[in-house]
């Protein structure tokens, strides 16, 4: 079925069938592919006809997965990866040599932060953190060694957002690449490419899997930034597994929905919040209440799954509301139908000094939801109880 609308796409998208008519994609395990003849496999290796050779380059699944992807972000290409983390990675290195330089929103994922600030560096490549909110900043930061430009949008946790329009503006003017984590979002919310972004990635792990069952990651942006990000993940294997990516095109096929429930959870739970009298500040991109909500509204559909809040009582008040979790979970992860709390402070950011910390807005009673798909009024009765705890 031809059709530009979300939710069909994400349905309808399939590989090809095999003789028994199956509705559902099989699951292809299997490390390699038989070549009809030494003309087929030669035209194969020298990429004049597209055809699976090795799973490690590519596999029915993860074709169907990438695929349905692409369409959903309106990219040309894309490869799946067998984490966020590697996703991450992958969409770097093709594109950073030493003596080059890359600037980096300042309040990126904890093993993001690791990357840059720990591992480029040994390869010569010098990084440059801007705030998010630092319109100043970015500006200054570009110099003539620069490559890349990496953000997250919205940040986590302080749920902090950047014009996408404008940055890719910048980078263009620059001829930096744009390369933008859209795991908080997904293309459901929010689809950097239409605001000029050359490369997205995602961590799948978190709402696209959306059921806490499996890793995985994805890239995508235009044919010829693909076309080198193929290179490099061909020649050093961060390749998705066929079952990862069976999972992981079915929970595509669920994603609007889901983003939906989450959304109108994430956005009650926060409206909640707000009147709570041991809350001290609520922070949800679709709240009134948030400095950036007209540029919210401009680049994303609906707020995300993800409320932040600061419990009244600092440290000492924040561990408390963890250690009362009975109906939901205590987890890092996020983006799954259970709903998650978590304290960044020490748990995914643990790794940051104070000061860091401080300057990507978390405070030590900072506490992190991913609200979940279960009744909204259980979250709240849950949220409320643990909080007077
Ligand atoms: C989880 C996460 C990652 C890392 O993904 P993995 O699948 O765990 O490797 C990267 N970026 C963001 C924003 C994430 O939340």
């Amino acid at each position: 079925m031809k059709s530009e609308n979300f939710e069909t796409i994400a349905v309808r998208t399939q590989a090809e069938r095999s003789g028994f008519r199956e509705h559902s994609a099989p699951i292809y395990m299997t490390s390699s592919f038989m070549f009809e003849d030494a003309e087929q496999a030669r035209a194969l290796f020298a990429d004049e006809i597209e055809g699976n050779i090795y799973s490690r380059f590519s596999n029915p699944n993860t074709t169907e997965f990438i695929q349905k992807i692409c369409k959903l972000e309106g990219a040309e290409d894309g490869i799946a990866t067998a984490s966020g983390m590697s996703a991450i990675f992958t969409s770097m290195m093709p594109f950073l040599s030493s003596g080059d330089h890359i600037i980096v929103s300042r309040s990126v994922f904890g093993s993001t932060h690791q990357i840059v600030t720990q591992i480029l560096p040994r390869w010569g490549i010098e990084y440059t953190y801007v705030d998010i909110l630092d319109t100043v900043g970015w500006e200054k930061a570009f110099r003539k060694n620069t490559k890349m430009v990496f953000v997250e949008t919205p940040s986590n946790p302080a749920l902090d957002m950047i014009d996408l329009a404008w940055l890719s503006g910048l980078c263009k003017s620059h001829n930096v690449l744009l390369n933008v984590d859209n795991c908080f979002a997904t293309p459901y919310l929010q689809k950097p490419i239409s605001f000029g972004a050359d490369i997205v990635m995602h961590s799948a792990t978190k709402f696209i899997d959306g059921q806490g069952r499996t890793i995985g990651g994805v890239i995508v942006g235009k044919k010829e930034i693909i076309a080198k990000v193929r290179f490099f993940a061909r020649h050093t294997g961060p390749s998705m597994a066929p079952m990862t990516a069976w999972i992981l095109s079915k929970s595509l096929e669920t994603l609007a929905v889901r983003m939906d429930r989450h959304c109108q959870n994430a956005l009650a739970l926060a409206r909640f919040l707000e009147t709570h009298p041991k809350v001290e500040k609520v922070i949800y991109p679709f709240l009134e209440s948030h400095p950036q909500l007209e540029l919210a509204k401009k680049q994303m559909r609906l707020g995300g799954g993800i409320v932040t809040f600061l419990v009244r009582g600092g440290i000492e008040a924040g561990r408390k509301f963890l250690d009362a979790t009975e109906g939901l979970s205590f987890s890092a992860n996020l983006g799954d139908t259970r709903t998650i709390v978590t304290h960044p402070a020490s748990t995914t950011h643990s790794k940051l000094s104070d000061e860091e910390r401080a300057a990507v807005g978390i405070h030590p009673g900072t506490i992190r939801v991913s609200a979940g798909l279960e009744h909204i009024d259980d979250i709240i009765s849950e949220i409320d109880r643990m909080i007077k705890a």
